[in-house]
């Protein structure tokens, strides 16, 4: 298992200083068919590491992947991320005792805040939805991945995805609805995925494993939808 040490953070919204886990370098042993990492060890441990990978404030909720010292807030962010994180339903509920879901949706609301990419949004609710599998809080899985599902289909509407993240991109978008029980829309994803694959001569051969996935995945939905 990866080397875990705590690191001071200093927050960017209200400068509390704090240390968190910091996760450096870890083992994992395959990926499940939504991407998910596999670690060895317990499914506990796991989560921990893709929990590890946000950090939040303990005082202000403020969440984000990036290193708390590579940001730079504007005056207007700091503004409204702060308003949208005293106003947040989930956050009022759940802040006395967070679940472990809960950082990926505070990182969640200040990423809408900071503009990031929906390509990036999509990624912070779809390591919520492993995260709540690992811990097999069923119903929040679900709700992640559907949010994950339509940051994804918007990312490839607006944000001009190309190569391997247009690909994986795609790819999800299938798998998420097959996950979420919509078999026939699923099959229509995996058919555009492996469009974004290009013709077989001119394939990157480190694509392969995903032109796997995508055929083994489009037998299961069909079967599933029959
Ligand atoms: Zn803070």
């Amino acid at each position: 298992m990866g080397e875990l040490r705590s690191v001071r953070n200093q927050c960017p919204l209200c400068s509390h200083v704090f240390l968190a886990p910091h996760v450096g370098t870890y083992v994992t042993v395959g990926r499940e068919t939504d991407l998910c990492p596999k670690f060895p060890g317990r499914q506990s441990d796991g989560s921990r590491r893709i929990r590890d990978s946000i950090t939040m404030c303990p005082v202000c909720s403020f969440a984000a992947s990036e290193d708390f010292s590579d940001l730079d807030l504007t005056f207007d962010e700091r503004y409204d991320i702060e308003e949208r994180l005293q106003e947040d339903g989930l956050l009022k509920v759940f802040r006395a005792s967070p679940p472990p879901w809960l950082a990926f949706h505070a990182a969640e609301v200040c990423g809408q805040e900071r503009g990031l990419r929906f390509r990036e949004l999509g990624d912070l609710c779809l390591r919520a939805s492993w995260v709540c599998r690992k811990e097999r809080e069923h119903p929040f899985e679900s709700t992640f991945q559907l949010r994950a599902l339509r940051y994804f289909i918007r990312a490839l509407r607006e944000e001009g995805l190309y190569g391997r993240e247009l690909s994986v991109t795609t790819y999800l978008v299938g798998e998420l609805n097959r996950r979420l029980g919509n078999h026939r829309e699923a099959l229509n994803w995996y058919v555009n995925a492996e469009r974004t694959l290009g013709d077989e001569a001119g394939r990157d051969a480190s694509l392969a494993w995903l032109d796997r996935l995508i055929s083994e995945q489009s037998k299961l939905a069909r079967e599933q939808a029959a």
